[in-house]
């Protein structure tokens, strides 16, 4: 064998895997298409300015699921709390009444909005999760005739799930979102130096034990006997004990001979639709605003951060970063008509909200996303329904990601699955040299 684990992909679930199962002794190799470390949470330094792939916060900062991997390595992740959230409404900002204390204290809520918003907000975390997947927002308001109400749950669920339709939107998704954080004490953090800390911490960890090889496309997984034997690159191929796919699940089965995978997994995973949309990056000649909390538009539903005023350390002095997400349906994306009109819609609402902001571009960066997070989570793609971490006719083969049925959302559910994959492999990986030792 090449090796004792060999991890398809590079970028948070990948490396997470990676490295844990490399701080467990495992000697690992990682394989990854391109040539940088990140996916979906890459990054680029650019005139001094450090940009990410769009906007990357972590939810539930020191509580969430990036520290709970980084402190499985003996690691401290550092997090910055950013300020108070606010929402751009009416031509004005209010701060986001994102729990039921603030919905109390907004101004831009009447009082009987108030009572049935936080009766919804208690509603939905009341009770097991699971048992509200399969109902959506929508099914869950259907009787709400406030139209505040009907808005500011538009929003929670838009910024935390990332699902701002409400027939799309799982109302069991949404209450586990919002339960972990009534748990958690932190809401939301900004990693310091942003994703590289993330993803050169995860790195220095693999390769205290592994190898990392970029620019090593997986093309095809060989099978004998329920075991993948072989993993193949368009050089070379390799051998493993065990493999985890931490590649997005839609793409896994390209990598399967026809018959090699269950017919109900592999349409499962095809099938799996992400959220989608509109990422703009814009490096600012001079300072804009001095607002440093995440900022949220209603209409269009969209979110952004001037990541410099969170961290200084992202821009040249005297120079801003603005990163902005505006999420939208996954076939909008491919018609470009629509997008270009989003895209002036978007702008449009940049200019009103930060009048000059468009005289003040040192560079943008606008791209059109057909992945954000790995699943859009509505009923039918709850964690319930989502691909799982094993496949029961592939003994050694481990799938991790943010497409897997891992609690959470995005960056959450990529660190969640790397730490119950590992977990898996590990055991996996006992077992066989038990029965091993045992033949011997
Ligand atoms: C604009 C934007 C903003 C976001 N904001 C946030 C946020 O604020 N908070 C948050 O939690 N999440 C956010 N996300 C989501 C987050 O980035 C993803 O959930 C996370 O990065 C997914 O990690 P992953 O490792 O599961 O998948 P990926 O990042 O997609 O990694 C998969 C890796 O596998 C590699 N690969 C694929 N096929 C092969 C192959 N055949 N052989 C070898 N390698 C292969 C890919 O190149 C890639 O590097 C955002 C995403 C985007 C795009």
């Amino acid at each position: 064998m090449d090796c004792d684990v060999i991890v398809i992909g590079g970028g948070y679930a990948g490396l997470s895997a990676g490295a844990l199962l490399a701080h467990r002794g495992y000697e690992v190799l990682l394989l990854e298409k391109s040539r940088s470390l990140g996916g979906r949470a890459g990054f680029m330094e650019k005139d001094g300015y450090i940009v990410e792939y769009g906007l990357h916060a972590n939810r539930n900062a020191s509580d969430g699921a990036a520290a709970a991997v980084f402190r499985r390595l003996g690691r401290e992740l550092e997090f910055i709390a950013p300020g108070e959230p606010e929402l751009w409404r009416e031509g004005g900002f209010v701060p986001l009444p994102n729990n039921v204390g603030k919905i109390f204290r907004s101004s831009m809520l009447p009082l009987p909005a108030k009572i049935s918003a936080a009766r919804y907000l208690v509603k939905l975390v009341a009770g097991n999760p699971a048992k509200k997947y399969q109902l959506s927002l929508e099914d869950l308001t259907a009787s709400c005739k406030s139209q505040e109400t009907l808005e500011i749950l538009r929003v929670i669920s838009g910024i935390g799930i990332i699902a701002p339709e409400p027939a799309n939107a799982s109302a069991g998704e949404l209450a586990a979102y919002l339960k972990k954080a009534l748990r958690s004490k932190v809401k939301v953090g900004y990693p310091r130096g942003g994703t590289p800390s993330i993803i050169g911490g995860l790195r220095e960890e693999l390769e205290k034990n592994g190898q990392i090889m970029t620019g090593n496309k997986v093309t095809r997984l060989m099978l004998k006997k329920g075991l993948v034997n072989q993993v193949k690159t368009e050089t070379s191929s390799y051998t493993a004990y065990a493999v985890v796919s931490a590649m997005p699940v839609q793409d896994l089965p390209d990598l399967f001979g026809g018959k090699d995978l269950p017919i109900k997994f592999a349409k499962r995973a095809r099938e799996l639709v992400p959220t989608a949309g509109i990422s703009l990056d814009v490096g600012l000649k001079e300072p804009v605003t001095d607002k440093n909390g995440l900022l949220v538009t209603s209409e269009p539903l969209s979110m952004g951060q001037f990541t410099s005023n969170i961290d200084p350390g992202m821009a040249p002095a005297g120079r801003q970063l603005l990163s902005w997400y505006y999420p939208l349906p996954l076939p909008w994306v491919k018609n470009a008509d629509k997008m270009g009109r989003e895209e002036q819609r978007l702008r449009g609402v940049l200019g009103e909200m930060f009048p000059g902001i468009w005289d003040a571009v040192d560079w943008e960066r606008t791209l059109r996303l057909s992945m954000v997070d790995g699943f859009l989570p509505r009923p039918g793609q709850t964690r319930a329904d989502r691909p799982d971490f094993t496949i029961p006719s592939l003994d050694n083969f481990f799938i991790c990601g943010d497409t897997t049925r891992a609690e959470g959302t995005g960056g959450d559910t990529a660190f969640n699955s790397a730490i119950h994959v590992s977990g898996l492999v590990d055991d996996y990986l006992e077992e066989i040299t038990e029965e091993e030792e045992d033949e011997d």
